[in-house]
């Protein structure tokens, strides 16, 4: 029998007895460990192949800029702060018109976010790409996914789809107008972590995830891990100015609230920290939109305006699907 990735993790990964020192192991989107008192440190890992994360042909700076931004991402939705990164490399060449604009990016967004490249591992195959990142963060501070509460609201950064828009539109599935296609296809290969935002957010969130596999599906693991449910107003959902026009009706709730590789933060935090959460998204500029609330009772519910209620085949991404 096939298993989907998160039966997997679960069943097989999950299931090994913790040790002490392992504030939190498999199940979030970091591990958390204590070496001494005062700090934990935080590890993540994210692995990009071609033909899977990336096309075999894409431009070596833009794979670069994804392969570290989708590790400082998971970083953020703990609200660590990224200090140290290994690269691990399997090339088909040491091809230097491929890896000289690749590395250039890479450091330049490795510097932009004060982290340095310490080590790694290269050999010779496809091309595939793995990044293990650590950071640091106050004693007991992380933004876990199991901390949220009846009653929080639910908030995301940035705006969703844009990324799942963009791939759609480069695989042919969908034609977008150019002046949506140009920031949709920007969205897919230049993600934006959200690492100021992820550390800003440690004194006023409950709990987090960065949104890499659809909001419905990641929302899901924040519920699991908290054991709560959720109310999510579809249409509060933040998108692209043209996205619900220029896109037929049933692609736009797919994407938007399916479509993954968004890289955007959820969290989700008491009422009383609103005008909080307003000023550090002023702060740290970047927009946050409230789109829904957690509830006691299990399940998720996700309604359009009018209150009919919103279901769709596929809440998210996964690998074996
Ligand atoms: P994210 O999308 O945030 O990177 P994933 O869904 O990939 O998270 O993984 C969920 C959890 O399962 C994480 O804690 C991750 O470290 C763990 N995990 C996934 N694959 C493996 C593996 N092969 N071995 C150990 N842990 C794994
Ligand atoms: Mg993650």
């Amino acid at each position: 029998m096939s298993l989907n990735e998160f039966d997997f993790i679960r069943r097989y990964l999950q299931a090994q007895p913790q040790q002490d020192a392992v504030l939190l192991g498999i199940g979030d989107d970091a591990a958390l460990v204590r070496p001494e008192a005062g700090e934990d440190w935080c590890f993540s890992t994210d692995m990009m192949l071609a033909g899977r994360h990336f096309f075999a042909d894409d431009d070596p700076a833009d794979v670069a800029h994804k392969l570290l931004a989708v590790n400082l991402s998971d970083m953020a939705a703990m609200g660590a702060r990224p200090h140290w990164v290994l690269l691990s490399a399997a090339l088909p060449a040491l091809d230097e018109t491929w890896l000289a604009p690749f590395c250039q990016t890479l450091f330049a967004q490795a510097a932009a976010h004060g982290v340095a490249l310490i080590g790694g591992d290269t050999t010779r195959g496809e091309r595939v790409f793995n990044i293990t990142i650590a950071g640091t963060l106050p004693q007991g501070r992380a933004l876990r996914r199991s901390g949220a509460q009846a009653g929080d609201d639910i908030w995301v950064s940035g705006v969703l789809g844009a990324a799942a828009a963009g791939l759609q539109h480069l695989t042919g599935r969908i034609r977008l107008p150019e002046n949506l296609a140009a920031p949709c296809v920007a969205a897919l290969r230049r993600p934006q972590a959200r690492v100021a935002l992820g550390q800003a957010l440690l004194p006023v969130a409950h709990a987090a995830i960065d949104v890499s596999d659809g909001l419905l599906q990641d929302l899901g693991h924040i519920l699991t891990a908290s054991g709560v449910g959720a109310d999510i107003d579809a249409e509060r959902v933040p998108c692209l100015p043209l996205f619900k026009k220029a896109l037929p009706a049933d692609a736009v709730w797919p994407l938007l609230l399916a479509g993954g590789d968004d890289y955007e933060l959820l969290f989700t935090a008491a009422v009383a920290q609103r005008a909080a959460i307003e000023t550090l998204a002023a702060a740290v500029g970047v927009s946050l939109t409230r789109i829904g609330r957690i509830r006691a009772e299990a399940g998720l519910n996700c309604r359009l305006n009018d209150g009919s209620p919103l279901t769709l085949v596929r809440q998210g991404y996964d690998h074996f699907d």
